[in-house]
């Protein structure tokens, strides 16, 4: 496909700058019954994170007076533009990248927990993906250390924890070298025709928990890298304001 054109021919948006992040924004207590619940809207991608915690740890860490985090994510049926997408139990499995991408947001948050501080309990993060623009693991991922900020605050605030076993926050958003150019935040239609698109999650004291990076086309030399760096640590910052504490 030739850079500049999407999957479906238009042409790639050109209102964005190309360090500039898509709006955020993120809706606490969004639905009542779990301890935390977040939609997060980044631009035409919407996610809602709910954190919910309960008594019980994986078998591996019984008696071990740690606690897990962890998370699920999935997209409904009616969250892209490609029509309706079969829930997976249509298929009685999940699908290979569902659980990439739980996997990735369940070890990103548990880099910002203290197991130990929150004693023998599990808290997880479910991340469903309303509507897909690209970006729903790091809206995801992002969303759901809001959700699990305020679950961890009501844990605090009703006495279970004496302390808040949160060491810092963590927040992730995606870069790419578009139409041979670095550029923030990957929207659907960049990120179909990007010739390098990189994850980066981070701690909000500038420390890397995860990097996703793959040619898509040709491989990509040190100093691209360099660059896609500096500029997620750019948009980062900017999320991190917006996060709240
Ligand atoms: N996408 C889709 N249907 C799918 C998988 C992906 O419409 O089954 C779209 C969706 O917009 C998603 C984008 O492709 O955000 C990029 O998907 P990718 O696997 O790169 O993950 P993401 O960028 O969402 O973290």
């Amino acid at each position: 496909m030739k850079p500049g054109k999407t999957r479906t021919g238009e042409k790639l948006p050109t209102s964005r700058r190309r360090d500039q992040l898509r709006p955020i924004e993120f809706v606490r207590g969004f639905t009542k019954h779990a301890a935390g619940s977040v939609l997060v809207k980044w631009g035409d991608t919407w996610v809602l994170c709910t954190a919910s915690v309960e008594d019980k740890v994986p078998p591996f860490l019984k008696d071990t007076g740690r606690g897990w985090v962890t998370a699920e994510y999935a997209m409904l049926p009616s969250s892209t533009g490609g029509g309706r997408k079969d829930r997976d139990i249509k298929k009685l499995r999940q699908d290979a990248r569902s659980t990439e991408i739980q996997r990735l947001i369940g070890r990103s948050l548990r880099a910002a927990v203290d197991m130990s501080k929150l004693g023998e309990r599990q808290i997880t993060i479910d991340c469903d993906v309303l509507q897909a623009d690209g970006g729903t693991r790091c809206a995801s991922i992002t969303g759901g250390m809001v959700a699990l900020q305020d679950a961890v605050a009501k844990l605090v605030a009703d006495g279970t924890l004496a302390k808040s076993p949160i060491i810092h926050r963590v927040a992730a958003v995606s870069v790419g070298v578009c139409d041979g150019k670095p550029t923030l935040d990957l929207d659907y239609a960049h990120d179909s025709t990007a010739e390098v698109d990189l994850n980066v999650v981070m701690t909000d004291d500038g420390r890397y928990v995860e990097l996703q990076g793959t040619a898509e086309h040709k491989p990509f030399t040190e100093s691209s890298l360099d660059a896609l760096r500096a500029l997620a640590r750019q948009g980062l910052r900017r999320i991190f304001t917006l996060m709240g504490k």
